[in-house]
């Protein structure tokens, strides 16, 4: 069996510290891996693999920092097909799928690449005479990324480019179900050229999470996955002082108002609710149809989603992978059955698929419930998975109130054929992210991604201009250079401009 260890100090280390879990290939049910799980040592050694190399690189010059991002990039891009294979075995998501997400990491890099203009600070000339005053930003030493498992090339990517490039060191603790994406990715950063300690993988659970929480040596955390353990990292992270932004859990919802192409809004639904088997942060896992949207909308959306090819992610005619384990699998059948329970209906059922030769993988068919309310569990809760809700509006102002009632605010679809409507609607929703006839709107790396409420705990989003200003803290400088013997003297008022 294939063992996973950590990466620490610019090589991979073993695991010491006797704890370990299973990694599977989701097509097959099969383990393929043993992953290492760090001890609070283990943690420790890393980080001050990374406290050591913080000195050096930080004060490299931007331009090293730039070329090094550069090299990096072409790296990743020579290597994307390797990457989504690796992310495709491990994550199940078909390997279309992967290759966008490499691609998506990879337009951070790119961004980050432009870090000397970034940082760019500010200057004023003779703010009071004689007296200069300018801002920079510097980096604040070890980071840390805990990530979760559906984008285990992307998101970490929204962390580590930009934290390198602004100086920092980093500590990535990736998922545990699908740790060997992380692996490849500290190779290639070596590869470019990148110090040792700069970049570091621990992998493990939560045993190597709260050691990072904890750690004095590490200056903030960048997390994503769920909202409970989002709210946790958040909470414990800041009580030891440290600067944290935490990305939880999602229930997005797209709107359909009578004036929609129907067949559009429909092809883009069941792509955003069914595409890497539901389990996206900006997946659509509720549809409002507004008005007499509803039945008509119900009907092309079960047309849509049964014909969707279901299998493994390395066949390259699937459409849809299976789900991450088999604990997943059960958990998403039990929301559908007890959703058939509480009075909502099934108007396709993804229970019973069998894919051939794949008869152990953990693959659960697109389901499409109707009939939803917000009472009901299946709407309440975030299911990750390949399940779509559709509940019913009379108007889009009660669209609108449906979601802002909800306590999640990631991201938001509106389909309409109304420009009218589709202002009212982005400025009415409480939420981060939203589409205009765009089912899965994740903002550009030049833009900075994150939600509102439940969605994100912190203060600022991940990558763009709040991922630059998160990893830096800012100085401002007040100059003076007086000729010599110049002094006119000690003045004891408080200092006003002059
Ligand atoms: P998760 O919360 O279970 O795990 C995320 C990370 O936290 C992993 O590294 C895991 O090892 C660690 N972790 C898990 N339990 C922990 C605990 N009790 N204490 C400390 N650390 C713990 O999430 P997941 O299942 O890997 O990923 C799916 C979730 O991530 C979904 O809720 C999804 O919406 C969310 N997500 C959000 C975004 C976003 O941008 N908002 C993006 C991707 C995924």
């Amino acid at each position: 069996m294939r063992v996973i260890g950590h990466w620490t100090g610019g090589k991979p280390v073993e695991g010491t510290s006797g704890r370990s879990g299973p990694v599977f290939d989701p097509a097959t049910g099969e383990q393929t891996a043993e992953v290492a799980f760090a001890s609070a040592e283990e943690v420790d050694a890393a980080v001050q693999a990374a406290s050591e190399a913080f000195e050096r690189w930080s004060g490299s010059s931007l331009s090293t920092r730039a070329k090094t991002l550069f090299s990096f990039r072409e790296l990743v891009n020579a290597r994307t097909e390797e990457l989504a294979g690796v992310v495709s075995d491990e994550h199940g998501k078909v390997i279309s799928d992967a290759r966008g997400e490499v691609q998506r990491g990879l337009e951070v890099v790119e961004f980050a690449c432009g870090i000397p203009q970034l940082l760019k600070g500010e200057y004023s000339d003779q703010v009071s005479t004689g007296v200069d005053m300018f801002s920079y930003r510097q980096a604040l030493g070890v980071v840390c990324g805990i990530t979760p498992f559906n984008f285990p090339v992307m998101v970490p990517m929204w962390m580590h480019p930009i934290a390198i490039a602004c100086g920092n060191t980093f500590v990535l603790k990736p998922s545990e179900r699908d740790p060997s994406a992380s692996m490849l990715i500290a190779e290639l950063w070596a590869e470019a050229g990148l110090p040792d300690g700069v970049f570091n993988v621990v992998n493990g659970d939560k045993v190597a999470v709260d050691a990072l929480l904890d750690h004095p040596g590490i200056s903030a955390v960048s997390f994503v996955g769920s909202t409970p353990i989002a709210r946790y990292v958040y909470s414990r992270g800041s009580a030891t002082g440290k600067r944290v932004q935490a990305l939880g859990g999602a229930k997005n919802h797209a709107v359909v108002l009578p004036d929609a192409d129907l067949d559009f809004a429909a092809d883009h639904v069941v792509a955003a609710a069914f595409g890497s088997a539901g389990e996206r942060c900006m997946a659509i896992s509720a549809t409002v149809a507004v008005g007499e949207a509803g039945d008509a909308l119900v009907g092309v959306l079960r047309d849509k989603g049964a014909g969707i090819r279901v299998g493994p992610g390395r066949d390259e005619q699937s459409e849809m992978g299976p789900v991450i384990t088999r604990d997943a699998k059960q958990r998403i059948v039990g929301y559908i059955d007890r959703s058939e329970q509480s009075g909502a209906r099934l108007a396709l059922d993804g229970r019973g698929i069998r894919i051939a030769g794949h008869e152990n993988g953990f693959f659960v068919g697109p389901t499409i419930i109707d009939q939803v309310t917000p009472a009901m569990e299946v709407y309440r809760d975030e299911i990750f998975g390949p399940v779509l809700s559709v509940l019913r509006a009379g108007t889009a102002d009660e669209a609108i109130a449906l979601i802002n009632a909800n306590p999640y605010g990631n991201g938001t679809a509106l389909f309409t054929s109304s420009g009218e409507a589709a202002r009212r609607f982005h400025r009415g929703v409480k939420v981060g992210m939203i589409g205009i006839n765009v089912p899965i709107p994740v903002p550009m790396a030049y833009y900075s991604f994150g939600g509102w409420k439940d969605s994100l705990f912190g203060e600022r989003r991940v990558h763009g201009p709040e991922g630059v200003s998160f990893y830096t803290r800012a100085k401002v400088v007040t100059s003076r250079w007086p000729a010599p013997k110049a002094s006119t003297g000690a003045s004891y008022h408080f200092p006003t401009t002059t």
